[in-house]
């Protein structure tokens, strides 16, 4: 039976573990040979450590494995746990025997014990996922994923699956690409669901559907915006986590924002603590204050009028310019967020110019229930709103933003038939994944980052 190198390196009592006799496997990252025995690192991607090994003349066959221990190949090594004198772990294997299953030729494969650019990390996503950055990195989105489901279950959301093929091209706007079997584009009515097709670019229409029957629904999946841009937070395949509350104004939507944002934080502050050290160290130092820091304040409010306000007396010279009724860049944001509050900031009441049609009418003939969370370091991190729930008001936005009625005709109809007021947000998991670990772009946060002119894995 293999035993997960956290099992051993993570045991609350490493004592218990000393003098039996396991079988673990792994891949090789570094060999250093004394005289008479090497010392290896073996790590099966359970852990960020390495399961140090003794390997001497006592393995079946020594001198022929010897040569086949290199950096990169893949073992299987049974020995007894023995207490390590070194004062870097508790336990060490002392290998009685030996299996190499892959060999690695040293001398052609990449991930030698230099440090590589995470640029050139990406040209060969098939084996960055064995570098300690990108594990620690997987590690965590996988507990971020984790501690997503856990928030709502326990909230009592329920998780929806919303289509991935849309024929709603929802939000309006060009950022979406078309799903198609014509080579020809000419007719779409030729086309596999006779009509136009595309990539879903939000669940949240689907979602208001689920949440007018359910209450509280979750959806968290993946999500494509064909927007062609190259910035370090903008991906063209994201998953997106889109809560939806039924019974729930602007007030309720934004509890669950934060309350959500700082369990998952807690979360990976509880259950990562060896990756988080490793960020903390190599990616961004004071991590670990950061993240303590969100987890005890509480988020500031700020309505958009008063932000740009804010924005007009900084001491700071802006790149682009800002007025009322633009939307903010991500200077401005990471300014509020970063020097202005320094802590995260919830920005409401938007211009209704700059917002979906969907957001609900603040009455005052200029704002929109809108909600935008901003963090340092990334700026805008969730996005949210009070949904438009009364069905006159709802017409006249999309006559007034020009959409097609007919294409809202059941998105409509849910006003018409038993209406609820209901609010939800979209947070972008990768986004989220960036201020966890503190990762600079948001192509080293997702195992096949997809962007301008690269889908290669
Ligand atoms: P931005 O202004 O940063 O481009 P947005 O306002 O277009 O974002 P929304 O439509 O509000 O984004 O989407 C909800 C959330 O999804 C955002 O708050 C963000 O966390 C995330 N998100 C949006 N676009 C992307 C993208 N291209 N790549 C990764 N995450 C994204
Ligand atoms: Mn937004």
């Amino acid at each position: 039976m293999r035993t997960k190198i956290k099992q051993i390196l993570h045991a609350t009592t490493p004592e218990t573990w000393i003098g039996k006799e396991i079988s673990v496997a792994g891949w090789i990252r570094t060999v250093r040979d004394q005289k008479s025995f090497s010392f290896i690192e073996l790590n099966d991607g359970s852990t960020l450590a390495n399961l140090q090994i003794i390997a001497d003349a006592k393995i079946t066959h020594y001198e022929t494995l010897l040569p086949q221990m290199t950096t990169g190949a893949s073992v299987r090594v049974t020995g007894k746990l023995v207490a390590s004198p070194g004062k870097n772990q508790a336990l060490e294997l002392h290998a009685s025997h030996m299996e190499v299953l892959g060999l690695c030729d040293a001398t052609r494969y990449p991930l030698q014990k230099k440090r590589h650019t995470f640029e050139y990390l990406r040209t060969i996503a098939h084996l960055r996922p064995r570098t300690n950055t990108q594990g620690a990195v997987l590690r965590v989105r996988n507990a971020l994923a984790f501690a997503t489901h856990l928030f709502f279950q326990e909230r009592g959301f329920l998780y929806i699956q919303t289509p991935v093929i849309t024929g709603s091209d929802c939000e309006g706007g060009g950022e979406m690409f078309r799903v198609t079997t014509l080579n020809n584009f000419s007719d779409p009515t030729k086309d596999f669901f006779g009509k136009p097709a595309y990539l879903t670019v939000s669940g949240q229409l689907e979602g208001e559907i689920m949440a007018c029957a359910l209450s509280d629904i979750y959806t968290f999946g993946p999500t494509f915006r064909a927007e062609n841009s190259h910035t370090s937070r903008h991906l063209a395949e994201f998953w997106m986590i889109e809560p939806e509350m039924a019974f729930a104004d602007l007030k309720a939507n934004m509890e669950c924002a934060e309350s959500y944002l700082k369990f998952c934080i807690r979360y990976v502050l509880e259950h990562c603590r060896e990756d988080l050290e490793f960020f903390d160290k190599f990616i961004e130092n004071g991590l670990i204050a950061r993240l303590q820091h969100v987890v005890d304040s509480s988020f500031a409010h700020i309505p958009y009028t008063q932000a740009i306000e804010i924005l007009k007396k900084a001491p700071k010279k802006f790149e682009f310019p800002f007025e009322w009724g633009a939307d903010l860049q991500s200077e401005h944001e990471r300014y509020l967020a970063e020097e202005y509050c320094k802590k995260p900031l919830i920005v409401t009441d938007y211009p209704a110019q700059i917002k979906a049609f969907y957001m609900r009418d603040n009455g005052d003939g200029k704002t929109v229930a809108a909600m935008d969370i901003l963090v340092p370091k990334i700026g805008e991190i969730i996005g949210g709103s009070q949904r438009e729930e009364r069905l006159d008001r709802l017409e006249e936005k999309i006559r007034h933003h020009q959409l097609n009625r007919e294409d809202y005709w059941w998105y409509l109809e849910l006003r018409e038939y038993g209406s609820v007021p209901h609010a939800g947000f979209g947070l972008g998991f990768e986004r989220l994944v960036l201020f966890a670990t503190g990762m600079e772009n948001i192509r080293d946060v997702t195992p096949f980052p997809r962007f301008p002119g690269h889908a290669e894995f």
